[in-house]
């Protein structure tokens, strides 16, 4: 049986060959939120899994790092939806046996920094739409014809979902209500449909505050995935209480208890297809894991352009696919520590969203030309002001985060050095990048300034060290008009025994990730064996 590593960041086992069962019944590529989401269910219908972590630790994008005595969280800092007995709750519920719990953020969850305006959103939808309507007091046709669009998208966005997991029969038999609640308009950009509703650019811009939360400006992005993400905050954030990393920890005890295990510096080089099907795996020490299924959560890039063997993805008409998708944006992460509690520095528990202007799709093209324009959005969260565990693990400190989007290329002459070794040119711009970000918090929070005790930048080239991505990408593949619509992103491949899962088949967030893990364990075990457990999980 497994133990901890000492620190309590360090979840998960490290992987050694002798380690390993004598056989598995599947094989997670990834320890994402999507990988343990499909490793849990998988155990609880009695599979053996084995999920393969490449990081010293696992949860993917949920995992929290230690340094200087401060704690941080890499890749969540609100979800949605956990207030209440949602869908979404009895699923974290269930994943993590009821050991997972959330804290409210205030009722103010994101605020928006306009040029010099100030707007915001609150938790609640009668109490979303009153306050909008309170800011845009013209604008109340707008506004309710806008909120009953995102009712209709909610429906369509389940049966988006099916659709990724349904076999032929079932597609069939269900294709009269998947074509009723399919819209044409959830698939135009957000700025096309909102400029539709109302002609106030302010209206447009704090509808769209949120766009960081997926990584494109409303002119890029497809009205499905803004709905979802406006809808998944409508009732406010939360935060894992003990900080992010305790997802995985509460998730990996039902995988080890069907026998499997969560396996750390478990890199994965290569999906081994012989005669046709998946055989298993081969690691980057050389050992060879046989398993006739294969899931991998580490992104369809990933997959496809590096872990199989380039003439099978080539057969299989993947690499023609991949034309039609891009990465998303890379990003810059501040992470900040202080000698004092959130409470004495009065951090809120509110996110905060700064943008030079209403024009956020201008404002992204002239940074993304220009290292010297304004960042197109500065997104900060203050994880130890949301944590009420955080003073118990660190006691007399705080945290706070910022991140902002930077475009891979800018980095890409350092990708082949070693973390923390790329030379002082690569920490020269890191530090002008990350002053000019602590100048956007000093300049909200003026009383901070002397109270930060240490900071550290990440770029992309941290993301690609840390997680994989090639190409240090925020959210997987971009959520473009296009990449909505490939009907090959989906858990099911053309390679019998190879499966995919994550944010990549479905949409970015953890909770879009964990309902791609659910879709791939569906797809992989069909909807008769799943329908009893997904009635115990939702009943
Ligand atoms: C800065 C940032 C802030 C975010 N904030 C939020 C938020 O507030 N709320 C929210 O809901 N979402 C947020 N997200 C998005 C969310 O974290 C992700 O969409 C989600 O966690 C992705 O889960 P996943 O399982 O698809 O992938 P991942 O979590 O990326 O997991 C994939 C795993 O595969 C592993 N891997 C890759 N290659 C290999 C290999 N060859 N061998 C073995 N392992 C491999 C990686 O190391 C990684 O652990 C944020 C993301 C970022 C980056």
């Amino acid at each position: 049986m497994a133990t901890k590593t000492p620190s309590t960041l360090r979840i998960g086992y490290r992987y050694r060959p002798g380690r390993l069962a004598e056989k598995y019944d599947a094989i997670v590529i990834g320890s994402g939120m999507s990988g343990l989401t499909s490793a849990a269910l998988l155990s609880d219908l009695g599979w053996k899994v084995c999920v393969l972590e490449q990081h010293y630790t696992a949860g993917g994008f949920t995992h929290s790092y230690e340094r200087n005595g401060y704690e941080w969280d890499v890749g969540v800092h609100y979800i949605g939806e956990v207030g209440a007995k949602t869908g979404t709750r009895k699923m974290f519920d269930y994943l993590s046996g009821g050991n997972l719990h959330w804290a409210p953020m205030d009722d103010e969850y994101d605020r928006f920094y306009i040029g010099d305006k100030v707007f915001n959103a609150v938790a609640g939808k009668d109490e979303y739409r009153d306050n909008l309507i309170r800011q845009f007091p013209r604008e109340e046709i707008a506004i309710d014809r806008y909120l009953r669009l995102l009712a209709k998208a909610g429906s369509a966005l389940r049966a988006y979902g099916m659709k990724r997991s349904f076999g032929f029969w079932h597609y069939l038999l269900m294709w009269p209500y998947l074509l009723w609640k399919s819209s044409r308009f959830l698939f135009r950009n957000t700025y096309d449909v909102l400029s539709e509703l109302t002609s106030d650019q302010d209206l447009i811009a704090v509808l769209c505050g949120q766009w960081g939360d997926m990584g494109l400006p409303p002119r890029q992005s497809t009205f499905l995935v803004h709905s979802m993400i406006v809808r998944h905050y409508l009732h406010g954030g939360y935060y894992p209480i003990g900080g992010s990393w305790r997802i995985a920890d509460s998730i990996i005890p039902k995988i080890q208890a069907a026998g499997g295990e969560v396996f750390t510096y478990a890199a994965v080089e290569n999906i081994v297809v012989e005669e046709g099907k998946v055989r298993g795996v081969l690691m980057k020490d050389g050992h060879r894991i046989e398993c006739p299924c294969v899931i991998s959560s580490a992104g369809v890039g990933n997959t496809f352009q590096k872990l199989l063997p380039a003439d099978i993805a080539e057969h299989a008409g993947y690499k023609r696919k991949l034309q039609n998708v891009e990465p998303s944006i890379a990003h810059l992460g501040v992470y900040i520590g202080l000698k004092s509690t959130a409470e004495k520095l009065g951090l809120p528990k509110t996110n905060f969203w700064i943008y030079p202007d209403n024009d956020y799709d201008a404002a992204v093209e002239r940074f993304v030309n220009n290292e010297n324009e304004p960042f197109p959005v500065v997104y900060i969260s203050f994880p130890s002001a949301k944590d009420p565990n955080y003073l118990e693990r660190h006691p007399g400190t705080a945290t706070i985060e910022i991140v902002a989007p930077a475009p891979y290329q800018w980095f890409e002459k350092w990708r082949d050095k070693t973390w923390g070794k790329r030379g002082d040119d690569y920490d020269a711009f890191k530090a002008e990048l990350g002053e000019r970000l602590m100048n956007h918090l000093y300049d909200k929070l003026p009383g901070l300034r002397g109270k930060v005790d240490y900071y550290e930048v990440s770029t992309p080239l941290s993301t690609n060290w840390f997680s994989g991505y090639q190409h240090g990408e925020l959210y997987g593949l971009s959520h473009t008009p296009t990449r909505m619509q490939q009907k090959w992103l989906r858990p099911k491949t053309t390679i019998p025994g190879l499966w995919l899962t994550g944010q990549d088949i479905l949409t970015c967030g953890v909770t879009g990730a964990m309902m791609a893990g659910m879709l791939t364990t569906t797809s992989i075990v069909g909807m008769r064996k799943m329908a009893p457990l997904l009635k115990r999980i939702y009943s």
